[in-house]
């Protein structure tokens, strides 16, 4: 893949860029603290610092500092809010047992955040540099990692064109910034049910389906909105060219438990983003006695298989949804359920299971996917 010369600059950039950190002069109490922890909803609390690193064409990253969260000051004409040069990261922090706090496959994160800056024509970010963002927001917000079962502290790094700039160029400015939220289960149900959108696609070849772009949410909202007045809690979205195959949810990869004991999956072509826990689940798979299988997959396979009870289980998979059990699938009038579409199945359960004692350090981690980003 072809490398854009800015990109080139910031993998040349050895510099250790030590974080300068300016405490918050009013954290929130810890009281206030531990309340909006006992029962964490995702997005509606944030801890009390971020992360900023600046790039500039000219100097590369610089000015790496952790500071209270606060508004940012941009430009009107900054072109993140004319062109949509934007991408992010979605990842959590757990607490172990020891108090440790740990994370899961950082690296893995990022190194799709440099895939997705190629893809955007922005500045790609050393994994060194990631790593101590997350490693420095730590060290000053590692109180609001949450201890209760299924809790975390999501962080979502990202990066934005601050440049001014209302020609359509690539920017030769930008921001990267983290902060982060505590997080309890996604949904507040056993099982989602999901509409299968025929109106709406979210990627198509050649497009931006792979990176983790802000525009994609916004093209998927529309759809999103349509499942909701199905009665659906997420939209699931075919491909582009002949809405007859599965690609995936709006901000999470599908499988689906066949009855021979294997899991099913879209083979990744470009257009689905490569999930980070789909990877996962698909390395543990062999660990559970389960096949796995990455292909083309028709949707009206999938429907006639639920109806047989070929296909006997389905679950979303991401970072924030981890693993959550799908119980019906709703295309125009029709609807099919996996089991009895109220609880998940046996398999799906004991891959959710897996994953987080790996997680959460509850179980040995053969494949070197935890690391600890700050030690109690
Ligand atoms: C982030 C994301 C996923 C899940 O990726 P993880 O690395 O598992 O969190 C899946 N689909 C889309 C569109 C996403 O943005």
């Amino acid at each position: 893949m072809n490398r854009s010369p800015a990109s080139k600059e910031a993998q040349d950039t050895s510099a250790t860029h030590a974080f300068k950190v300016e405490h918050s002069a009013n954290p929130l109490d810890e009281a206030t603290r531990e309340a909006a922890l006992e029962n964490p909803k995702f997005g509606s609390h944030f801890t009390d610092h971020m992360a900023i690193v600046t790039y500039t064409a000219e100097r590369g990253w610089h000015d790496a500092t952790i500071c209270p969260r606060r508004p940012l000051m941009l430009d009107p004409a900054a072109s993140v809010f004319h062109y949509g040069q934007e991408i992010f990261e979605g990842m959590k922090a757990y607490r172990t047992q020891h108090g440790d706090i740990v994370t899961f496959r950082p690296r893995e994160n990022a190194r799709r955040f440099r895939d997705s800056a190629r893809r955007m024509a922005m500045p790609e970010l050393p994994e060194k540099l990631f790593m101590q963002s997350l490693e420095s927001l730590m060290a000053c917000d590692h109180a609001w990692v949450p201890q209760g079962s299924g809790q975390s502290l999501y962080i979502r790094p990202f990066m934005i064109a601050t440049e001014a700039l209302l020609g359509v160029r690539p920017a030769r400015e930008y921001q990267f910034i983290v902060i982060a939220t505590p997080a309890g289960n996604y949904f507040d149900k056993a099982c989602v049910d999901i509409w299968v959108t025929e109106h709406f696609a979210r990627a198509a070849m050649g497009g931006t389906g792979a990176a983790k772009c802000g525009g994609n949410y916004a093209a998927g909202l529309m759809a999103q909105r349509e499942a909701a007045e199905q009665g659906c809690d997420q939209v699931l979205f075919l491909d582009a060219a002949t809405r007859r195959h599965v690609e995936e949810l709006g901000g999470m990869n599908v499988v689906f438990v066949r009855d021979d004991n294997t899991l099913v999956t879209p083979r990744l072509t470009g257009t689905i983003l490569p999930g980070i826990t789909r990877d996962a689940i698909t390395t543990i798979a062999s660990y559970l006695n389960l096949a796995v299988e990455e292909t083309q997959i028709a949707i009206d396979d999938i429907f006639e298989g639920a109806q047989s009870g070929r296909y006997r289980e389905a679950f979303a998979c991401g970072t924030a949804a981890v693993v959550s059990p799908i119980g019906r699938l709703k295309r125009r009038d029709h609807m099919v359920s996996f089991g009895d579409g109220e609880n998940p199945g046996p398999i799906t359960s004991s891959i959710l299971a897996n994953l987080t004692d790996i997680q959460y350090g509850r179980k040995p981690d053969p494949y070197g996917w935890v690391e600890t980003l700050y030690r109690a």
